[in-house]
């Protein structure tokens, strides 16, 4: 797999090269330099999960994995299905919780994890990554006790559930977690200056986990796959997919997914109150305002980082433009949707239930409309029971870790601060 720096086209990298390096010069985004289109796509979402899956990576990364290799890191990486439920007449909610720590997450993560232990070939790694909440925890979970690879994780203060933190500030080991006085945006602009220093970038020999790995992208091409094989075949050829989005990783692996040949008809890119995109789209005019707190935390970012790849995807021919449409839900309306979706008999979160909203009230005669449900409804507790007004029990994967103590360290958002805590540790 060849891919190309997206900000300075003279900067290629293998997909080995661009998995370990995460961002490329400039803080550029690499992007690959040819997506190919599939001929046996009916063939293929005949088949079960782990093998279609490996099937649709090998097209994408070519034979830099071998077979043996691709195969052991997609079996360990996929333990858990993708299943999707019918929620009324016409939509259908991907359920992407089904990882040991409940979101879409740990499917990216421990494919990297996998990916990168084998290709770094025993050299030592710092993981260095900034979450708004779930990335954090699938990391984590995915990269805890694997040998030589270190994990730093930032995340903004007292801006993500107790027991969301809990999932991940609690591990130990070779998991290092800073609470970082500030919002997500400061966290994620922390991470890309340390990808700038040198000192910091080669003596701790530095990669990213987030949303920017092009390794976490390619893994999650294949839940899309997945959820097609699971529709009805004679609708399949009508479907919208709405996508709760935050840092645009999600959007752009679906965007690849169609790209390859997967009949989706077109994507809503639905966000928070947090709505650059939903702007963009409909004025032209990219113009970030100030992060806010909303109840769908993990998408409380208005720089998405993934947002160059997309455009991308559109520049280059591999989507039209008008497949795709944002929508904006606030805070009252994403309310809303969980009570409809409740009294459907289905308990959702605020993040898939703002995708919920916006598909089910665009869908045209004769679509079908399918959401991604991007993390177990217990991870937001508080908010859901709040909103409901019933309790939810807790799935074992968080009772276990509710009564723990967090390992945390508290930082200000300053670099000068985190690297000295990154050389103290680390050196
Ligand atoms: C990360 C996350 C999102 C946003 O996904 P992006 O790929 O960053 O757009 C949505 N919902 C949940 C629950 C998440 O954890």
């Amino acid at each position: 797999m060849e891919l190309v720096n997206l900000k300075d086209s003279s900067d290629t990298a293998s997909f080995a090269e661009a998995v370990k390096r995460g961002l490329g010069k400039n803080q550029g985004l690499y992007f690959p330099e040819h997506i190919p289109t599939l001929d046996n796509i009916d063939e293929l979402l005949e088949k079960p999960f782990v093998e279609r899956s490996i099937e649709v990576l090998r097209a994408l990364i070519g034979d830099e994995l071998n077979n043996g290799e691709l195969e052991e890191i997609v079996q360990t990486a996929f333990a858990f299905g993708a299943p999707v439920e019918q929620v009324n007449d016409n939509v259908y909610c991907l359920e992407l919780f089904h990882g040991p720590t409940l979101a879409f997450k740990d499917f990216g993560g421990r494919f990297m994890a996998q990916t990168l232990s084998r290709i770094s070939e025993g050299k030592p790694i710092t993981i260095l990554t900034a979450t708004s909440g779930d990335t954090g925890a699938a990391v984590a979970h995915a990269f805890h006790g694997i040998d030589n690879i270190n994990v730093v994780i930032l995340f903004p203060k007292g801006k993500i559930s107790a027991l969301q933190e809990k999932l991940f500030t609690t591990l130990g080991g070779n998991i290092h977690t800073v609470a970082v006085e500030s919002d997500f945006d400061a966290c994620q602009s922390l991470v890309k200056t340390a990808f700038d220093d040198p000192d910091v970038r080669e003596g701790l020999h530095l990669n990213s986990a987030n949303s920017i790995n092009i390794s976490r992208l390619l893994a999650q091409v294949c839940y899309y796959f997945e959820a097609v094989s699971q529709l009805p075949k004679e609708k399949r050829d009508q479907l919208v997919i709405s996508v709760p989005s935050g840092n645009f990783g999600n959007l752009t692996a679906g965007m690849i997914a169609k790209s390859l040949g997967l009949p989706i008809k077109r994507f809503i890119a639905a966000t928070n109150l947090n709505d650059t995109v939903p702007r963009y789209l409909k004025t032209g005019e990219w113009d970030p305002k100030t992060t806010v707190a909303t109840m769908s935390n993990a998408m409380d970012v208005s720089q998405p980082n993934n947002w160059p790849r997309i455009e991308a995807l559109i520049e280059r021919g591999y989507i039209d433009k008008a497949c795709l449409k944002g929508e904006m839900v606030d805070e009252e309306y994403t309310q809303l949707a969980m009570r409809q979706l409740a009294q459907q008999g289905y308990t959702s979160e605020p993040h898939a239930a703002i995708a919920y909203r916006a598909v089910s009230h665009d869908l045209e005669d004769g679509e079908i409309g399918l959401f991604l449900g991007t993390a177990h409804p217990a991870k937001f507790r508080e908010t859901v029971e709040n909103v409901l007004g019933n309790p939810i029990s807790l799935p074992k994967a968080l009772a276990d870790v509710a009564g723990e103590d967090s390992l945390a360290v508290d930082l200000p958002a300053s670099y000068d601060a985190l690297k000295q805590h990154m050389m103290d540790l680390l050196k």
